[in-house]
């Protein structure tokens, strides 16, 4: 999508500080990081949210959490401490950047419930 701001960090548009990357998905710090681990992991196609997706979008889906959230998790240093992974869905979700995006975030112990 031409004006959306993850769309263009997928497409190395705008600068970004990037974790991890591979055919389907980049991994960034968030640049306004919330806990000192906090990456954003995002598909580099466009989906608005998790209720946006397709059946076509399945085998991405598990991508993104059977591979990628546990070894970002690792590389990250966060796998043995604990981490919260997070998805901001729609207006109420708290959901201000809409292209679909999993935060992960560790190094800190997180409190219960959010706000
Ligand atoms: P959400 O509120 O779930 O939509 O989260 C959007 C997140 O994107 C926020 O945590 C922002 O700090 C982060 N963010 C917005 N613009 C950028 C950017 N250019 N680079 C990295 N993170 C960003
Ligand atoms: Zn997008």
């Amino acid at each position: 999508m031409t004006n959306c701001i993850f769309c263009k960090i997928a497409r190395g548009e705008i600068p970004s500080q990037i974790v991890y990357e591979d055919a389907s998905v980049v991994a960034f710090k968030d640049l306004s990081p919330q806990a000192p681990v906090h990456v954003l992991i995002v598909p580099k196609k466009h989906i608005q949210s998790v209720a946006h997706f397709q059946a076509e979008d399945k085998e991405l889906a598990a991508h993104i959490f059977v591979d990628v959230v546990p070894k970002l998790a690792a590389q990250l240093g966060v796998t043995d401490g604990g981490f919260r992974v997070v998805l901001n869905t729609g207006d109420d979700g708290g959901q201000t950047v809409h292209h679909l995006h999993v935060h992960l975030l560790g190094g800190r112990k997180m409190t219960w419930p959010p706000g």
